[in-house]
């Protein structure tokens, strides 16, 4: 019997375009498999365990929002969550949450959020925002790559060398709308601008997630059973065709 333990950090500042669907899609997913799942809500000031965790989830927020836990998340979660990390903890950071997984946001207010520096990128805020679907390659493997979503962000994100695009924008901003890329990648920690919510509308992604956190808790050998995923797939296509065009 497998079991995952997932954090969500800072739920209550961090959570617009129902980025909360995607711990929904998580657990549902592992339910249906009979893989129990325990979650861990990260609120300002919390002590975490974070060796335990096997996969966090950090999702958008306003400016208002970012700067309200941007201090407490250095003080209280980096260093923990660098070491998990680092060790192969799985993390999913989506816009706001991305942009706080680097080095700073300078928001277009002029205010300088810090990061906590895990990604090597680093954001500035614009008066223009960056609006609408979202519809990329990603280069994560084997099997099916195009990820759908919805952006809404002012910040533009720049990479540094220490990391990866998660992979290239086929319609759409991405990043910072400039070089074509969207989002980055480090050992298992993968930000990007993809609301939607995401994992819903791109299950086979949720399952990369789902699958690289159990094989760390549960050895090489442990594997997903398929789930009947019409319905998923029917969204993903539906918008992968309407934005190729
Ligand atoms: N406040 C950030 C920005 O506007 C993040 C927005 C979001 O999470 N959608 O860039």
């Amino acid at each position: 019997m497998y079991n995952l333990t997932i954090a969500h950090l800072y739920p209550e500042q961090m959570n617009i375009y129902g980025d909360r669907g995607n711990i929904i899609t998580l657990r549902q997913r592992c339910a249906w498999r009979e893989i129990t799942t325990t979650l861990i809500p990260v609120m300002p000031g919390s002590s975490i365990d974070w060796q335990s965790v096997d996969l966090a989830f950090f999702g958008g927020g306003q400016d208002s929002g970012q700067a309200l836990i941007a201090a407490d998340f250095v003080e209280h979660q980096a260093e923990p969550l660098r070491r998990a990390a680092e060790t192969g903890m799985v993390l999913l950071a989506i816009c706001g949450g991305y942009q706080l997984l680097g080095h700073y946001f300078l928001t277009h207010t002029g205010e300088k959020l810090p990061g906590i520096g895990l990604l090597d990128v680093h954001t500035v805020g614009s008066t223009q925002r960056l609006i609408g679907n979202l519809l990329i390659e990603a280069n994560w493997g084997t099997g099916r790559q195009t990820l759908v979503g919805f952006e809404n962000h002012s910040g533009g994100t720049f990479l540094g060398k220490g990391v990866k695009p998660l992979g290239k924008v086929l319609a759409g901003h991405g990043n910072n709308g400039q070089d074509g890329s969207e989002g980055a990648v480090w050992q298992n920690v993968i930000g990007c601008y993809m609301h939607g919510s995401l994992l819903p509308k791109n299950p086979h992604f949720a399952d990369h997630l789902l699958e690289l956190a159990l094989q760390r808790r549960h050895g090489a050998s442990a594997t997903l059973s398929p789930l009947d995923d019409q319905l998923e797939l029917a969204a993903h296509n539906t918008m992968v065709e309407r934005l190729q065009h």
